[in-house]
């Protein structure tokens, strides 16, 4: 399994370490299989010493450096020795506008990088609404201009009506949907959408999930290990 923190605008330098180190404490009690990942805010970087945990960005610029005011590129990024990344996310699509177009551009940026790149999709609830198939054709619709052969590639299936609300897709939903992902990407694949300790061995159980991607319930170091360690 695969546990991805995604902090989003939350956390400082200085709060990201305290987290980091009570992490690490606990972390010698996972499965020594399972891979744990922590995206914190750029302004958070730092020469974090970690076996355990791969930190990664939430988003960056598909340059070296230049004139891109406000971004974030590769030269900043290898400061820290980073080479993962979250591409997709929805609220950069939906809330800082990104197009696929722009999102492939991204995507083959940092695969040229060789970085590890977790490539997030999810539809709507009006979507959802519309049932699987409608659901298949908006998620296929995601993968445009994406190279889904590519080896260093994750796909996090995050429904957009359960990210930050609470409401988690049901067993059914997530298992329906990630075996059909499956036929179409034979990559990881983690569920994301609102994530928790109550929730997360039937999410792990499920055949096709193969980790999950987090955001309110990674924020503090206990409710993280919850996920992490529920086994
Ligand atoms: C996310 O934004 O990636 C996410 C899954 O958030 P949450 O766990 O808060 O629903």
């Amino acid at each position: 399994m695969i546990y991805a923190a995604n902090f989003k605008t939350n956390h400082t330098r200085e709060t990201t370490r305290e987290y980091l180190t009570k992490l690490q404490l606990q972390l010698f009690k996972k499965n020594p299989n399972d891979k744990v990942y922590v995206f914190p805010p750029l302004t958070a970087l730092d020469d974090y010493q970690s076996n355990d945990v791969t930190i990664g960005v939430q988003n960056a610029y598909p340059v070296k450096n230049g004139a891109f005011t406000g971004e974030v590129g590769l030269e900043q990024l290898a400061e820290f020795n980073i080479n993962t990344i979250l591409i997709g996310h929805s609220e950069r699509r939906d809330i800082l506008g990104e197009s696929q177009e722009f999102i492939a551009k991204k995507f083959d940026f940092f695969k040229e990088q060789g970085f590890e790149i977790i490539y997030c999709i999810g539809e709507s609830l009006e979507i959802r609404e519309q049932g699987l198939d409608a659901v298949m054709e908006h998620l296929v619709s995601q993968f445009e201009g994406i190279d889904t052969t590519y080896d260093n590639f994750v796909v996090a299936y995050e429904p957009i009506w359960a990210i930050g609300t609470g409401r988690t897709a049901s067993v059914e939903e997530i298992t329906q949907t990630h075996n059909a992902l499956k036929k179409v990407v034979d990559k990881p694949l983690l569920y994301g959408g609102s994530v928790k300790g109550s929730n997360i061995k039937e999410i792990a159980e499920i055949e096709n999930v193969d980790g999950v991607l987090v955001g309110g319930a990674s924020l503090k170091t206990d409710t993280f290990l919850e996920l992490v360690l529920h086994s």
